[in-house]
Parts: structure tokens; sequence; C-alpha cells
């Protein structure tokens, strides 16, 4: 399934939450949600799931408006995970299961099904409060994914994972999208969206400021460095008028071309030592983010 967002507007009394954004989450997608505390990340979410109402724009799922009836079609991994910490893990799960419209057998069969994927089958008698919060946050997985839902949101999903079960969901994840699904993912978590998203968008205070594919907002962002690692140690490379040293570790150098082009510092670089890695370096998402976010000047302002 595929999503366009067409100049959504929402309003809490005094506070604009959403100041009108568009953008589109493409088919099969690994999407990121990203932007500062209180730039309306969960009001997105939310009005996505129907939970609150916008006040105007477009939503479109699969090029229809949104209504109920695509709310069986989402699987929701809320921030705050509510769970009835009283009831039995299975029970729970198919009560779930039953609310997003599967029947009761349907659901028996699917929980156990993916209990004993997760090797959880054993929980399926134990109440809620009895499990930690990792294995808490599983449980919620199963409930995200049991009804077999085209999209699938994920707000910080792996929060309270330890690393071996942060990696068990990020394959998770990866397996939903080869399987056809489409994911919307919010995270503060970097490296997590450079390594599993194909595009983001970034949102500061309702508006969006930086939207698309991660290798061009990289391209976008780059600013002509270079690092140079040589095979012998304490190489004497000076500076001059077109190269600036940023940063020098052992054998490696992270250099600034000021003027000229990667051929002309290679040509320099070669007549100090033997280049045994030569390669551009683009900023990271977190330093676009911080930059981006840093430079975005509001009109309420
Ligand atoms: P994020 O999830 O990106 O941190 P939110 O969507 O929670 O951001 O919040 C966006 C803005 O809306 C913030 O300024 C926040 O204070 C405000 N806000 C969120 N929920 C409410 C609410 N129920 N009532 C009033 N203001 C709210």
């Amino acid at each position: 399934m595929f999503l366009e967002i067409k100049d959504l507007r929402k309003s809490y009394n005094n506070v604009e939450a959403l100041k009108g954004i568009s953008f589109q989450v493409p088919e099969n997608s690994i999407f990121g949600l990203l932007g500062p505390n209180g730039a309306g990340k969960t009001t997105f979410i939310r009005i996505l799931n129907r939970i609150i109402a916008y006040d105007s724009g477009q939503i479109l799922f699969n090029g229809e408006p949104l209504n109920n009836k695509h709310v069986n079609q989402i699987g929701y991994l809320p921030e705050e995970r509510g769970l009835y910490k009283k009831m039995y893990v299975g029970e729970q799960i198919m009560y779930f299961a039953q609310l997003k419209g599967l029947t009761k057998q349907q659901a028996y069969k699917k929980a156990r099904e993916l209990l004993q994927h997760f090797e959880m089958l054993g929980w399926w008698n134990k109440k809620v409060e009895e499990l930690s919060k990792g294995m808490q946050q599983k449980v919620q997985f199963v409930i995200t994914i049991i009804h077999n839902p085209d999209l699938l949101i994920f707000d910080e999903p792996f929060s309270g994972f330890d690393p071996i079960n942060q990696k068990l969901l990020k394959q998770e994840i990866i397996k939903l999208q080869q399987q056809g699904k489409t994911i919307l993912f919010s995270t503060h978590n970097m490296a997590s969206v450079e390594e599993l998203c194909d595009s983001i968008v970034l949102i500061n205070k309702g508006q969006i400021i930086l939207q698309g594919k991660i290798d061009d907002i990289k391209q976008q962002f780059k600013q002509n460095i270079y690092t140079i690692k040589f095979k012998e140690r304490n190489i004497q490379l000076p500076e001059n008028q077109s190269f600036n040293i940023i940063n020098h570790k052992d054998n490696t150098f992270t250099i600034k071309i000021l003027q000229g082009t990667a051929n002309d510092l290679l040509n320099y670089a070669m007549q100090y030592g033997t280049i045994i890695l030569f390669e551009e370096k683009l900023p990271t998402l977190d330093e676009i983010f911080i930059s981006a976010v840093k430079n975005h000047k509001t009109s309420d302002k």
C-alpha cells in the first residue's frame, strides 16, 4: 500500500501541531518519520490511526480517503505500550487480534504460530505483569503484526530491547518489507534509520524541513570532505590553501577540499606516502538532522 499526505493541518487549542505537511510514503518502503521532540510525529501517527481527527488536508490510503475500513489494515506499535497487566499473554493476543477482525479460531492459530516463531509459546499462560519489559515488547510486536496489516507503524520500536532482541526485531522488520508491507518508522535512533529506511521526512515544529531518499539527502548535504588512509605511519601531510585537514588520527586524515577536485587532492597526498584508502566522506544522518533543525527558521518566531 502507499500513502499520500496533502497539506495536513492539526491544532490543539492554541498549539498548531501540524502546519500543512505534504509527503508520500511509497509502496513497500521502510519510511522514516523523524523530528525532535514536539515536532508533531505522534500527532501525525494518531491521525493516521484515527485516534484523533485532523482539521484540514487529505490522507489517501492507496489513493482512497482514509476511513474506518482502513484501520484493520494498519498495525501500530505505540511508543507507550499499553498491555493489560493482569491478563494472560495468549488471551491478550487473541483479544487484540479479534478487535482487528480475526475470528477466534484464526486468532488462536495465528497467535500460536507467531509465539512459536519467536520462541514465546511458553508464555501463553503467564500474566503480562510476570514478564520483563523486553518480553512485554515482544508480545506487543506480535499484537502489531498478527492481523497481517499492509501498513505497519513502529514508534521507537527498539527502546527497552537488548542488542540481541534489537537485531531480531530489525530482521523481522526487513522480513515484513520483503513480504510487501509498507513500514512507517519513527525513532530518534539515527543509526537504525540509516540501516533500515529508504526515505525519510524530517519534521520540525509542525513543518517538513527535509524529505527524500537518504542517499539523495546525503548527497545534498555533503561538504567536499574526503578520508585518506596511508600505509605508513607518521606521515607529515602539510596543509595548503586548497586542502584543510580537519582531523588526523594515526595514518588517517580527514580533509576538506576548499578548491580543486578530488583528483588534485589525491595527486597531492600521493607525494607523501602510499595511499591505501581514498573516499568521499558523506555526512551521517545524525549530523544532517542536527544541522537541518538548527538552521530551520520558523515563520512564527
Ligand atoms: P512529537 O511526537 O514529535 O514529539 P507531538 O505530536 O507529541 O510531537 O506534539 C506536537 C505539538 O503538539 C507539541 O507542541 C505538543 O506540546 C502539542 N500537543 C501534543 N498533544 C497535545 C494535546 N493533547 N493537547 C495540547 N497540545 C498537544
